[in-house]
């Protein structure tokens, strides 16, 4: 059976994504549902963009065999190194697409909301290269706890204005964030961070990040003489670097796609964001996904140690990927994830984020032959983790594992 797996007319991949969105906001999502495809696929628009990729990002990224790591699990491991963005992670694809999107559809001014900062530092870089107004909400307890990312933020030249209701996090951000789009239509960008929200958002996103497998496809060719690998392994939060490392990759079935997401403590601790395997579907954001819910189907809180995979939905391209077998999802623990970093670290000299800590993470738990052509997306760089990691460092016995 052949399967479609883009999202359709009406914003559906299978019975997930959709609209779900308070009718004051139709206007909004229409604009932007009419114009996105014809936009990014405009000459003028791919001109821009490509070029901003290749000489401001540092595109291509490159796909780096680790042959330490491939020695250790017997296989051969390639990493796609999105850590060598500039920002430091995939996140600057998506919102410097956006930003161009958003002049050609006449805004000057960009909102978004951010959890852990990271997001809002990618979307006020943008911003400053591009002369908009940017204005980042975020929760007033996140505030506190991402001081460093608050301070690039402003330093960027961004307003921060903090979310004061409910809990003080990224969804009481996200309700600040859409009552100020409401309020201006007609000026204002709203940009999303991952492959998640009311459609077009998850198609328009997951499309900027394609960029991370139409380059391995190349440098696969390059590198070992065959476009396509065997298994192409990536952390899913939101979803957007799975789904830009998946999506050149979705109709060649042969390759086998993993995404992993955050377990915490365990799946069955109450402390945890493995979504797809404890959630069921719901509605959150504006589309159908699997979320994690209570029986009331009050969204339940989410924990990670990790700031970035710490979202209680997931993007609705994985709900679908997901129950149609095309992709596998597998979790791990913030310890498997803090030892794969480690491990990283001490092989190949490279310290990943602990997001990406967990797609490296789950090489432990795939049987590969010796034959095999591994993709890890190496979604970002440690840096801004090294508070947790010292932590680690002082809690744990780290010296050399070999
Ligand atoms: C934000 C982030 C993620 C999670 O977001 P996705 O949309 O799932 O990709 C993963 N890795 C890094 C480095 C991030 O900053």
């Amino acid at each position: 059976m052949i399967h479609q797996y883009n999202v359709n007319e009406q914003g559906y991949y299978g019975e997930y994504g959709g609209a779900y969105i308070p009718e004051i906001l139709f206007n909004n999502v229409e604009q932007l549902k009419n114009n996105y495809l014809q936009i990014m696929e405009s000459d003028s628009f791919k001109k821009e963009f490509d070029e901003l990729l290749k000489n401001y990002v540092g595109r291509p990224t490159p796909l780096y065999h680790a042959k330490n790591l491939s020695a250790q699990f017997n296989t051969n491991i390639f990493l796609k190194r999105e850590d060598l963005n500039h920002t430091g992670a995939h996140k600057i694809n998506n919102a410097l697409g956006q930003i161009l999107l958003a002049k050609r559809l006449g805004k000057k001014r960009i909102i978004a909301e951010t959890g852990a900062g990271q997001h809002g530092v990618a979307t006020a870089t943008a911003c400053a290269l591009m002369n908009l107004e940017c204005i980042i909400y975020m929760g007033e307890v996140d505030i506190e706890r991402q001081a460093p990312n608050v301070a690039r933020i402003k330093l960027l030249g961004a307003t921060v204005v903090p979310a004061l209701s409910g809990s003080k996090t990224l969804k009481d951000a996200t309700n600040e964030a859409i009552r100020d789009w409401i309020n201006n239509t007609d000026t204002t960008h709203y940009i999303i961070g991952s492959v998640v929200g009311p459609h077009p958002y998850p198609d328009m996103v997951a499309r900027f990040q394609s960029v991370i497998s139409h380059e391995m496809k190349s440098q696969l060719l390059q590198q070992v003489g065959k476009e396509n690998p065997d298994y192409v392994i990536a952390c899913v939060g939101g979803g957007s670097n799975a789904a830009g490392a998946f999506y050149h990759y979705l109709n060649n079935e042969e390759v086998q796609l993993i995404g992993v997401e955050a377990s915490g403590k365990g799946i069955d601790t109450g402390h945890t964001a493995a979504t797809l395997t404890i959630g069921k579907p719901g509605i959150i954001h504006g589309s159908k996904t699997y979320l994690m819910q209570n029986d009331d189907g009050q969204i339940t809180e989410p924990y990670s140690i990790s700031a970035g995979l710490d979202y209680p939905g997931i993007g609705p391209i994985h709900s679908f990927l997901h129950d149609i077998k095309r992709a596998n999802y597998m979790h791990v623990t913030d310890a498997e994830a803090m030892a794969a970093v480690v491990n990283l670290t001490q092989k190949e000299g490279i310290i990943p984020a602990l997001e990406s800590a967990h797609a490296l993470a789950a090489l432990h738990k795939i049987h590969f032959k010796s034959t095999d052509t591994v993709v890890v997306n190496l979604s970002g760089r440690g840096d801004k983790d090294l508070t947790t990691y010292i932590n680690y460092l002082n809690e744990n016995d780290y010296a050399k594992q070999n």
